[in-house]
């Protein structure tokens, strides 16, 4: 059988890119990013979300400097960072006034990891100079920059060029393939221009965002195919709820899975009051369910049919996921590897044996009109079966032995045993 590395896409190869000890592209794994929603100029609630989406898994997250209060705050903000035991790398998004803002607060400048420059967004008249200026922050505090090309604030200028010298052809193209190539320009010609100033080629990420997901794929491919700068992937402004989650995912999995994309970030809006580390979480599940990274044991559950007429099967399917959600922070720690675990909690005889002799421990339970019985599947053979209302807390129980007896040897320096 062929086995799952071989079944891994080949990533298009890159230079390595230090970002505050994170390293980004090809020879390492995909690396999970976010953002804030918070007022930077906030140092205690922006600090506190940094640390929740670094808790949930981000490793690297990103704040707005948008202000002289946001760009003064920035220092204070990320020793409150440090303060609550979290040490990811903390990037700053600039845009219009990023130049001034970093040479006036040099403390904060020297704070971040990461400085994010829009060339669309860097001013019109003194475009080229205040691009460097932010560039030479970065070369003097040697950090890295994403130069980050968004089409909703594309170089207008560039665009127009571009839009005027494509009427004259004979056959013009399509105004969308010339939006491509203005995005594909600008990022492309700023890398060019942040070499020239100074910046090392192994300190710069592009990305080109765009909303749509057919556009997305397009730019993501050409930029790959014209550069061998590590790529940040993401569909910008993709919404609300469901549709951004599987929009972002579909853009995200053509790409990942053509072996394009070296960090990846999931932009949702969050629903009022909603939790920002939701998009920490579909990042993770992107390349998890693409193979190409593991962070939480899987659970398959079938999706039931009239065959399970009660609650009591997703019930069951649901106490089990959030059981290992909740155990995760303490198995991570103790069961290295046990992010790989595959359950399965299925609802009847009809695929229930089967997927669950595929897992490393799953549980069958009984249809409408079966023996009221749940047999228990360990590394592919029948453990015992499971009768009387106690179903759900005897197999957690038996689901945390099996990983103290699979992973425990691990942490004391021994594989784990083969499933
Ligand atoms: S395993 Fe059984 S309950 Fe689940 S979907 Fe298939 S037939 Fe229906």
């Amino acid at each position: 059988m062929t086995s799952p590395d071989a079944l891994r896409p080949r990533r298009r190869p890159t230079p390595s890119v230090d970002v505050g000890g994170v390293l980004v592209g090809s020879a390492h794994p995909v690396v999970v990013q976010s953002m804030t929603n918070t007022d930077t100029a906030d140092p205690h609630a922006t600090a506190l979300q940094v640390a929740r989406l670094w808790a949930a898994g981000s490793q690297l997250v990103r704040v707005t400097v948008n202000t002289e209060a946001a760009a003064a705050a920035v220092p204070e903000m990320i020793r409150r960072v440090r303060d609550l035991g979290c040490d990811v790398p903390v990037i700053g998004d600039f845009h219009y006034n990023g130049h001034r803002l970093l040479v006036e607060h040099p403390a904060a400048a020297l704070a971040l990891a990461k400085y994010r420059i829009n060339p669309g967004n860097v001013g019109t008249k003194r475009r080229d100079e205040n691009f460097q200026t932010i560039v030479r922050v970065a070369v003097d505090n040697d950090r890295p920059v994403r130069i980050g090309v968004n089409w909703g604030s594309l170089d207008a200028d560039l665009l127009t060029a571009l839009m005027e010298a494509n009427a004259r052809l004979p056959a013009p193209l399509d105004a969308r393939d010339v939006m491509i190539e203005a995005m594909l320009q600008s990022a492309l010609r700023s890398a060019e221009l942040a070499e020239e100033t100074g910046l090392r080629h192994d300190r710069i990420i592009v990305s080109a965002k765009v909303s749509n997901v057919r556009d997305l794929v397009d730019v993501y491919r050409s930029l790959a195919a014209r550069c061998d700068y590590p790529l940040h992937l993401g569909l910008t402004e993709a919404g609300m709820g469901e549709r951004a989650i599987v929009a972002s995912t579909a853009g995200l999995s053509i790409l990942l899975d053509e072996g394009i994309g070296d960090t990846i970030r999931v932009s949702l809006t969050p629903e009022p009051g909603g939790d920002r580390a939701k998009e920490v979480e579909v990042a993770q599940q992107v390349l998890q369910a693409l193979g190409l990274r593991s962070f939480m044991p899987q659970v398959s559950a079938c999706p039931g049919c009239g065959r399970t007429t009660s609650t009591f099967f997703q019930e069951m399917a649901r106490d089990i996921d959030v059981h290992l959600k909740d155990r995760m922070p303490a198995w991570r720690e103790r069961y290295p590897g046990v992010e790989d675990l595959r359950v399965a909690v299925m609802g009847c005889v009809v695929n229930g044996p089967g997927e669950s002799k595929h897992a490393d421990i799953g549980i069958s339970l009984p249809g409408t009109f079966e023996d009221p019985v749940a047999p228990v599947f360990i590394d592919g053979r029948l453990d015992r079966t499971l009768r009387g209302d106690g179903i759900v807390a005897e197999f957690v129980g038996i689901l945390e032995e099996y990983v103290d007896r699979r992973y425990g040897g691990a942490a004391a320096g021994q594989a784990p045993a083969a499933g």
